[in-house]
């Protein structure tokens, strides 16, 4: 097995092989996914329409479906430098624990304060607002892990930082909200009455406890009625899977060091950013028919968007103020039950994904229960040190049954994940596990089918 000896645990790489570009799949995609659309008229939105509600820069990279590779700016490489290059770890010892001839590894983003990967689009989005000269930005936050790397973005370009936290995340996860306060953010608990949306969805029910999607409308309605402020959003959008395309660009180097081409590529997917980002120089080669890996979205049962949505525009609001997106979907006023992966918590999909998985690039998608989620989470914590992030423990169970799989037939798999982040915000969601009280609420068809009403009446002309 002398193999085996030479890759170690961890691959490292040096600063200077922190990515000096970002890749943009929308150059390689054989079918672009369709524009977004104005609610309204049904039309195509240009860069004039979106530039009051995202930064300028920001519009751009959104459309752009020509440049392959964009020129990450000189400042947020050198932030990046703070905790970039991330880990690639071989899980030799979950390997042993599993007896599994497959070679897992996993690329782990969690290793900064805002504990996911969702800083590498935050320091990106900041900057550009920033470069335009803007007072601020507003966001919405379910899980926090958003809210917590803008805030350190903001506070480390001197921006002001509103975010909209997901009341129920807010009181789940109290000590959240004071990262992002001790970095400068001012957090305000959604639904609020700071807002129209806000306000129209507490007359109706004064005991809404927030999603995601409502959240959404109330920052972008805080971004759009306030001079100097843009909103700012950490997934789904193309803007946050191109930088997160540092993920997978790092992660190709790494393993190509040692020969080694992954045969599946696992990703939790909430709104499809790290996933996008993993996949980043493997879906090239496999658009470009110079690889073929294996994908696989992982999506909780609870919402799922890829396994059991439909492929429909629709809002990616509750409030119904952002524009229309093509992509897989529960319905915007598909409310998802208090499960505890709150990074995986909403109704839609990247546009992106979304076009990949219909047209059979990213292979498989499949919905995963919570308690098996959990039980997997604790055999990775014991065997590879890490505390897992409860949306990563998605990929983790996936990536377990794979190479359970290759046990049975004795294939020796090269198995990726991405590990997104780590759970110590979590412990509400260990402790549930660890007294027996976890639950997993999986929607009825006709649950789904409440949400599907809600989708917009769009013509589509092919
Ligand atoms: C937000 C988040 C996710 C899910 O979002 P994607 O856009 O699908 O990547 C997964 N893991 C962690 C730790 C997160 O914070």
């Amino acid at each position: 097995m002398k193999e085996e000896q030479t890759i170690p645990y961890k691959i490292n790489l040096s600063e200077e092989e922190i990515p000096t570009h970002w890749y943009n799949v929308r150059a390689d995609m054989k079918t672009d996914h369709r524009p977004l659309l104005n609610p309204g008229t049904g039309e195509a939105l240009k860069q004039e329409d979106l530039e009051p509600i995202f930064c300028e820069e920001l519009c751009k990279q959104e459309l752009n479906d020509t440049d392959q590779y964009i020129e990450i700016p000189e400042e947020i490489r050198d932030f990046y430098k703070m905790y970039r290059p991330s880990p690639m770890v071989r899980a030799y010892n979950l390997e042993k624990a599993l007896g599994t001839p497959a070679h897992i590894y996993y690329k782990f983003e969690g290793g900064n304060t805002s504990g996911s990967h969702k800083l590498n689009s935050a320091i990106a989005q900041a900057y550009f607002a920033k470069q335009q000269g803007l007072k601020g930005v507003t966001t919405e936050t379910g899980a926090g892990q958003w809210g917590t790397a803008l805030a350190m973005a903001c506070a480390y370009l001197g921006l002001d930082c509103k975010v909209y936290m997901v009341k129920i995340s807010s009181q789940q996860k109290p000590y959240r909200r004071e990262v992002m306060r001790t970095y400068g953010a001012e957090v305000i608990e959604s639904p609020s009455e700071e807002t129209e949306v806000g306000k129209k969805i507490l007359e109706k029910n004064p005991d809404n406890m927030g999603s995601l999607g409502t959240a959404i409308s109330e920052a972008v309605e805080a971004a759009t009625t306030q001079e100097g402020y843009r909103y700012v959003l950490g997934s789904v959008l193309n803007q946050v899977l191109l930088h997160q395309s540092i993920i997978g660009q790092e992660a190709k180097k790494a393993l190509d060091k040692y020969g080694v081409y992954p045969d599946i590529i696992i990703g939790c997917a909430g709104g499809g950013s790290n996933l996008g980002g993993l996949m980043s120089e493997y879906m090239k080669d496999k658009l470009n028919g110079e690889g073929n890996a294996y994908f696989i979205a992982v999506e909780p049962a609870s919402c799922p968007s890829l396994t059991r949505g439909k492929f429909a525009y629709d809002f990616c609001d509750t409030g119904n103020v952002t524009p229309l997106a093509m992509m897989y979907t529960l319905g915007s006023q598909f409310i998802p039950s208090k499960n505890h992966a709150g990074g995986l918590r909403f109704d839609g999909m990247s546009p992106i994904l979304s076009q990949l998985y219909h047209d059979g690039y990213i292979d498989e998608a499949r919905a995963v229960e919570q308690s098996d989620v959990f039980e997997a989470a604790e055999l990775f914590a014991k065997t590879e040190g890490t505390l897992p992030a409860p949306e990563s423990a998605h990929a983790i169970k996936v990536a377990i049954d794979e190479a359970l799989k290759c046990k049975e037939t004795g294939e020796a798999k090269n198995i990726l994940f991405g590990l997104t982040g780590t759970g110590y915000f979590d412990m509400a969601a260990y402790q549930a596990y660890n007294d027996g009280t976890m639950t997993d609420e999986i929607p009825t068809d006709e649950d789904l089918e409440r949400g599907f009403e809600s989708l917009p009446k769009v013509e589509i002309n092919d």
